[in-house]
């Protein structure tokens, strides 16, 4: 094979002292998986993640002599295979040749094996299905795994339909390597995906988030994603994307914007997904809400995408006042600068021209907003300076019209931070209470934020 080279391959230290342990006791210590892949890949100019730790071994030692080999181990699928190894700080995963002797389409039953040839015939991909012998150089590469890398082709390891019958996960991890290493998809791989997709009712929830999650950490997620929509993935656990990509164009502007948010914040880059899936903002809250209940997100992320789906618009312009940016505050609180991280992605998915005025317009906004924030006003009841029972001290009955006062004082003190002391809210509520200014009629019902006047 051309450009590679397995003398060029540089894993961490710490696995090459296992390896060599391994070794010394008589065993075979291959290392295998995504991170050689990934090695090979960058041998060749293609773009993976060159700083990747997660080297993983294969070897014929059992789990239980691993674990007497090693003086630090964590039993992490002992059941299956894998023992962890302890090595400065890092743990790498060492598993015993295995086969599959029965599949469902979502476990196997796993056997152990005796060669590396059996044990890169159970994995899924070509190019997954390599392993590297740092003791004598040796790579076995029984699918021309190599080949495909160099070509650019993302291809089954045997007949594609039985492999994705095996386990349907498969079809989600090959739009993720796919769309990762902009590779094309073997004609007969293409064709057993778009057969299985209806086999991803079969997995778990968490299975299917953990590889969202796995594809929307990539550089750029859009080039996944779309395989998604193009090969008919999307039906059964993305319904509420459908709408969206089925238009061709809003699919992509919105992919490109997910694209645009930076690869560390999951959520926002999930936020940015929904937005562009309603046009309301309960349209939106419910996108979020339903998608990530269906996936099995904890109860933080599913609040967190959801409020930001719900922040999304109305949004705030640079030429409003002091107030009504801190009416805007008081509405998305802590939550403000993941909404302006939306706003960013979307106007740096623009043409270029037109990227860096909304950018220069955004940067302006942020920049007053976020002075409006450090000045630290008071943003809810519970900054106000008066409380509910300072009310019924004055007098007021228990019940709705203490809510009402307290939400017109804060409207007050919105407008004017200065406001906020105890003396001169206390004559304003008796003010407002001996004019009669308030009665329940007199506001819509409203929750804990102040209404989004004037826009
Ligand atoms: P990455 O770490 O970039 O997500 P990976 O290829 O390392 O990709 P892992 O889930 O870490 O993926 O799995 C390591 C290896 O185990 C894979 O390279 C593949 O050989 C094998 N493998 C993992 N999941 C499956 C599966 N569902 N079916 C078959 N082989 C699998
Ligand atoms: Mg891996």
């Amino acid at each position: 094979m051309t450009g590679f080279d397995p003398g060029r391959l540089a894993p961490p230290e710490g696995f090459r002292r296992i390896a060599r342990r391994l070794e010394r006791a008589g065993h075979e210590a291959w290392a295998v998986g995504g991170s050689l892949r990934d090695a090979f890949v960058q041998q060749i100019g293609g773009g993976a993640d060159p700083k990747r730790a997660d080297w993983d071994l294969a070897t014929d030692a059992r789990p239980d002599e691993v674990m007497d080999l090693f003086p630090r181990t964590v039993p992490v699928g002992v059941s299956h295979g894998t023992v962890g190894v302890l090595d400065g700080g890092v743990l790498y995963e060492v598993t015993t040749f295995r086969r599959d002797i029965e599949t469902d389409g979502r476990h196997a039953r796993v056997v152990f094996a005796s060669s590396i040839e059996q044990d890169l015939g159970r994995r899924d991909f070509t190019v997954n299905a390599i392993a590297w012998r740092p003791a004598s150089g040796q790579v076995r590469d029984p699918y021309d795994g190599l080949a495909d890398i160099e070509s650019g082709i993302l291809r089954a390891v045997g007949d594609p339909g039985a492999r994705f019958r095996e386990d349907y996960l498969r079809v989600l991890r090959g739009f993720r390597f796919a769309g990762r290493f902009g590779w094309a998809v073997e004609l007969g791989t293409d064709a057993a995906l778009r057969e299985a997709v209806d086999g991803l009712a079969v997995l778990s929830a968490e299975r299917v988030r953990e590889e969202l999650l796995k594809v929307l950490g990539d550089l750029k997620p859009s080039a996944g994603l779309d395989l998604y929509a193009t090969r008919g993935a999307l039906a059964h656990w993305y319904p509420e994307m459908l709408g969206l990509a089925a238009d061709r164009d809003a699919w992509l502007t919105a992919l490109g914007a997910v694209d645009a948010v930076p690869a560390q914040t999951l959520n926002v880059r999930l936020a940015r997904l929904v937005v562009s899936a309603a046009d309301t903002p309960e349209g939106r809250a419910g996108v979020a809400e339903a998608l990530l209940s269906r996936l099995r997100f904890s109860n933080a992320d599913r609040r967190h995408v959801t409020r930001l789906a719900r922040l999304f618009l109305p949004f705030v312009g640079p030429t409003g006042s002091a107030a009504e940016h801190r009416r805007w505050l008081a509405s998305a609180g802590k939550a403000w600068e993941d909404v302006f991280a939306l706003h960013f992605a979307g106007a740096r998915a623009e043409e270029a021209e037109r990227a860096e005025q909304a950018e220069r317009y955004l940067e302006a906004t942020r920049e007053r907003v976020r002075r409006e924030w450090l000045e630290a006003p008071p943003l809810s009841l519970a900054d106000l300076a008066v409380k509910g029972d300072d009310l019924l001290s004055l007098g007021v009955s228990p019940g709705p019209l203490v809510r009402l006062l307290l939400d017109e004082l804060l409207e007050q003190v919105l407008e004017d931070p200065g406001r906020n002391d105890r003396g001169s809210l206390l004559g304003e509520a008796r003010r407002l209470i001996e004019i009669g200014a308030l009665t329940e009629a007199s506001r819509p019902g409203r929750g804990s934020g102040p209404p989004p006047r004037r826009r």
